[in-house]
């Protein structure tokens, strides 16, 4: 048998027994694993989706009439930011299902929350806005041949019955995870790693930027500002799951707002 079919073969393989065990697996929590069916108690104690009123720029919840007193530097560009989750704990977990074991109970649990988010938005002001994900690099794509962030984008889009715009930004660079502890500065890790590839898509239009994490707010501050450049109206950032941006200055970024 020819070489070159050998990984095609060894993928289908894989993908078939994946498949198996998805329909034959117990049924189980789908943010720690415990069998169990939907999420477990503890889990859904833990779980809570942050509930309004919230502060209009970076969604962190707030206290009636009190004004946000984060500075809002990691969020330069974006209209505003919403997450229903932390990632740790639970949200955390969650987004590491879809992520590595493609569990798409954990993936819906995300996306109904993340839906959840918008929804009056998307009556008052944006029932005309663009559901755009932060693409891999090919290359990566291949190598874990999953895409959580555009199943996110896609499940967020039929939710709120949205346009979602596939192959709009694409990465050309295969920059590090934001996450690996090589990176020094997570703005330089992007800069300049986002294109836009369909600038006629995104012109005049505002832009739900979709993630499934955000930690210091630097991979999609640069996609904001190619979509913007490109055209778009405004981008707002929509994420499974963030680290309190409101809180966080990325390194080597300063202090401007
Ligand atoms: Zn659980
Ligand atoms: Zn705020």
């Amino acid at each position: 048998m020819p070489n070159r079919w050998w990984p095609f073969l060894r993928r289908g393989a894989r993908e078939f027994l994946h498949a198996l065990w998805s329909a034959l697996a117990p049924p189980h929590c789908p943010a720690c694993g415990v069998a169990c069916e939907g999420l477990c108690p503890s889990c859904a104690g833990a779980l809570r989706s942050r509930a309004g009123p919230w502060c209009r720029r970076c969604g962190e919840p707030l206290p009636p009439g009190l004004p946000c007193g984060r500075r809002h530097a990691a969020l330069r560009g974006l209209r505003f930011a919403r997450a229903p989750f932390r990632y740790r704990g639970a949200g955390g977990a969650l987004v590491r299902r879809l992520k590595f074991r493609k569990d798409l109970g954990a993936g819906r649990i995300l996306a109904r929350a993340m839906a959840g988010m918008l929804r009056e938005w998307v009556r008052n002001e944006g029932r005309r806005a663009l559901v755009v994900a932060v693409p891999l690099h090919p290359a990566r794509l291949r190598r874990r041949r999953f895409d959580q962030t555009a199943w996110l984008a896609a499940e967020v889009g039929r939710r709120l019955g949205l346009e979602v715009a596939a192959g709009v930004l694409r990465r050309r660079r295969d920059t590090l995870p934001q996450g690996d502890v090589r990176v020094v500065s997570r703005v330089r890790n992007v800069a300049g790693a986002f294109v836009v590839e369909r600038s006629r898509a995104v012109a005049g239009r505002w832009i739900v930027l979709v993630d499934d994490v955000a930690t210091s707010g630097a991979t999609a501050r640069a996609c904001g500002e190619v979509l913007r450049a490109a055209g778009a109206r405004h981008v707002v950032l929509l994420t499974a799951a963030d680290a309190g941006l409101g809180m966080r200055a990325d390194a080597g970024w300063g202090a401007r707002r």
